[in-house]
């Protein structure tokens, strides 16, 4: 099998926005679709766990080692975009801040407000990323997958996928996501366009912390509140568990103040959940996925 490079022992919170994570027995970052299923098919015909990580911008990993291998997709970043189509071929590893800006740049309309979203293609689809009524999944016509089980690699029209709010099969399945199809509504005023994206920016630089390690919101949303209501409610703004803060400009954010550990972050979530249920009685979910925890 041709083109297997990885690395052994690496230090995920290197990988991870919140800068905390466990270490890879094997990792590797493949630089496209091809590298990225032979690395999928050497780990099955060598019997190794495989898992895939994106950007890493909402992952909770804990500090143990992490048995198997570890892909990360961020060097896939191949893009075609067909202007008078609207039509956009893009590898799970294309950022979404990049595809938005060469989106405006090239008038397609529908992805400016995923400027402010520091993740890949291939993540946002797995989490069924959104903002307000928005989601990636609004855009998306078809996924090309990989069963890590059976090798096997198909399309999926979109009609298929069994999307839910910040919910999608693939934080299920063992299907891993390879390139996506996309389209957006072409022939829109670029500079409209450039002006909505920054805008759009902006307006997440404003209300969140973008400085701070973080891994964007914690908690979904319970049906007809938010989360970051709740919490500010409780009056929990800025209380720590070691290094993991819940971050003083946004209930919903935990920051990690340089030297928090994958306990300090989970103890804090446990315990807002607990605060939570007691005062308001409402039980929130966390949105950022776990990986390494025993965590139901
Ligand atoms: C500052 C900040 C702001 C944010 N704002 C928003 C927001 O407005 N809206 C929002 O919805 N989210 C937001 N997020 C959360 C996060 O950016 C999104 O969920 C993003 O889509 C995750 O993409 P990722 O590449 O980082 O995925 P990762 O965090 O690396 O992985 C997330 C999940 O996707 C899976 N995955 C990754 N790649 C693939 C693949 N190729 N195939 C199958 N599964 C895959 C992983 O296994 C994991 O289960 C924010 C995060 C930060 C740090």
């Amino acid at each position: 099998m041709k083109n297997i490079n990885f690395e052994e022992n690496i230090n995920l919170s290197n990988y991870t926005t919140i800068r905390v994570g466990g270490f890879a027995e094997y990792f590797s970052k493949p630089n496209n679709a091809y590298e990225f299923i032979n690395l999928i098919k050497w780990s099955h015909l060598k019997n190794q766990k495989c898992r895939i990580i994106g950007a890493g911008s909402n992952l909770l990993i804990n500090n143990i080692l992490l048995k198997g291998l570890t892909i990360c997709t961020k060097k896939m970043r191949s893009i075609k975009i067909e202007s008078h189509s609207g039509i956009v071929l893009a590898e799970a590893g294309v950022m979404l801040p990049t595809m938005s800006n060469m989106l405006a740049k090239k008038g397609l309309q529908g992805g400016e407000w995923t400027v402010g979203i520091p993740g890949t293609v291939g993540g946002a689809i797995c989490m069924n990323a959104g903002s307000k009524k928005l989601s990636l999944a609004n855009n998306l016509l078809s996924v090309q997958v990989i069963d890590t089980k059976t090798l096997k690699i198909f399309e999926i029209e979109k009609q298929d996928i069994n999307f839910q709010y910040r919910y999608s099969p693939f934080q299920e399945n063992n299907l891993q996501i390879i390139r996506a199809k996309l389209r957006f509504e072409p022939k829109g005023n670029i500079e409209q366009l450039l002006e909505n994206t920054k805008k759009n920016l902006k307006e997440k630089t404003d209300t969140q912390p973008y400085n701070l390690p973080s891994f964007g919101s914690v908690f979904k949303n319970p049906t007809n509140t938010y989360a970051a209501k709740l919490i500010e409610e409780l009056g929990l703004k800025g209380f720590q568990i070691g290094g993991a803060e819940i971050s003083t400009m946004h209930g919903n954010f935990i920051v990690n103040n340089s030297c928090a550990d994958s306990k300090d972050i989970l103890d804090l979530i446990t315990v807002i959940q607990q605060k939570v249920l007691q005062k308001k009685g409402i039980y929130l979910q966390p949105e950022v996925r776990m990986i390494g925890f025993d965590y139901p």
